[in-house]
This record gives structure tokens, sequence and C-alpha cells, in this order.
């Protein structure tokens, strides 16, 4: 099926179809990253950033299915604009689909760095961000352990960007996997980049798992996601 028809096939669903298929994809993709995070630790295993895991408690669980029942909501939100017209979808060449998802990476990044850099800020931090970093290591599922508004911000900055340029639908699609999966690589407790990726220079800018894993460790660094470009920019990479 090729891309534009899937869209097409989108758009005929009925609001309540697109609620149980944003349900089923979110959680869905939540399942993936906890599998992905486990496969991860098993195969680079031995280049460790932690030594122990985080405890999953009870109250990580709860956020966790808060965080993806929110992403849900998020996903509807963007069919309705979508369907109104105030987010465009564009059906291109697949090289304009490629510098689409590098356009989007990198908006998301720097909206995402200004957002953790404001969520530091000692008013905003301890009700807001705090808890996110409980987890000093890391578990399957730090992902997701978020304050609701920290999803909905998140929810809000993609939206925005999605209103603002209109994107390529494989694009968009290319986007949240990625998201996911570079989430799940900065929460694994393991680096699977080898060593000689951080001497290559545009192989270094990308989001590692232990870029993110060292904001855990030193909160006043590394706040960017997908790359290291805006830490090295605004001086605050470690
Ligand atoms: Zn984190
Ligand atoms: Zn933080």
């Amino acid at each position: 099926m090729s891309m534009s028809r899937l869209f097409d096939w989108f758009a005929s669903f009925s609001l309540a179809e697109w609620i149980m298929f944003s349900l089923v994809g979110n959680f869905a993709l939540f399942d993936w990253s906890v599998v992905l995070c486990g496969w991860i630790r098993r195969m680079f295993g031995e280049n460790r950033l932690f030594d122990a895991a985080q405890p999953v408690t009870r109250g990580d669980v709860v956020l966790a299915v808060v965080a993806t029942l929110l992403n849900s909501l998020v996903a509807v939100a963007g069919w309705l604009l979508w369907q109104r017209g105030w987010v465009q979808i564009t059906h291109p060449a697949w090289w304009r689909s490629a510098v689409d998802v590098v356009i989007f990476l990198i908006a998301m990044d720097l909206g995402m760095y200004v957002f953790h850099r404001l969520a530091h800020h000692p008013w905003i931090y301890p009700w807001l961000h705090a808890r996110h970093h409980t987890h000093v290591s890391v578990n399957a599922i730090s992902l997701f352990v978020l304050h609701p508004l920290e999803v909905l911000g998140f929810g809000s900055l993609m939206l925005s960007v999605m209103m603002l340029v209109p994107l390529s639908g494989t694009a968009v699609l290319a986007y949240l996997v990625l998201n996911v999966l570079f989430g799940t690589l900065g929460h694994a407790r393991v680096e699977p980049f080898p060593e000689w990726w951080s001497q290559n220079r545009l192989l270094r800018e990308i989001g590692s798992s232990s870029f993110h894993a060292g904001h855990h460790q030193h909160p006043t660094n590394n706040f960017g996601f997908y790359t290291q470009i805006w830490d090295r920019l605004l001086g605050t990479l470690k």
C-alpha cells in the first residue's frame, strides 16, 4: 500500500475508530519500547552505563500508563487538526521525505531543548520534572515516567511544528518511530553505539545512550534528545 493510500485510509475513519486506533497504536509503541529496551540490554550488556537498574515502582507504572493514554489523546488531536486542514500532510518523492525527517527531528530537538531547560528552572523543576529525575539510574519504562503536563507539552510542541511546516506523511510516521527509538536508547542503561562513532564529526552529533544517561547523572548538562547540536552550540554539552 502506498503512503497516500494509507493516509486516505486514516481519513476514512470515524472519530470513534480513530480513538481506538490511537490507543492500540500508542500501547503498541509502548510495548515495543519495553521489548526493545530489554533487547538492547541483552545485545550490548558489556557497555554498561549504570550498574543497577532503577527499580520499577507502582507509581512508575501508573505514570507510564497515563503518559500512553495522553499520547493517544495527542494522536486524536493531531488527526482532528489534519481533518480540519490545520495540519497538512504531503506525499512527495522519497528524498524530500528524508529531508522532512531531518527537519522534523532538528526542529523538535530545539523545541525540546528549550522546554527541557525551562523544566530545570528552580520554580518549575520541583513540581514538574523532578519525578523523571527520581530515576538516577534508568529502567525499561523511564522514558514514560513523566508528569502528565510534560507529555502534553511534548505533544503540543509536535503538533505546533506540524501546523507550521507541511510535512511528508512518510516523514511523520518515521519521526514517531525514531522518537520512541531515541527515547528507548537514552534510557537503555547500555551504550550500543561503537566507540568510533564518538570520533566521527557527523555521527557524534546523534544523541547516543550515554548522552541522555549523562543528563540523568548530571542534570545541568545534555538537555537535547535526538542530537547533541543544541547542547554543543549553547554550551551545555558534557
Ligand atoms: Zn530521561
Ligand atoms: Zn531533565
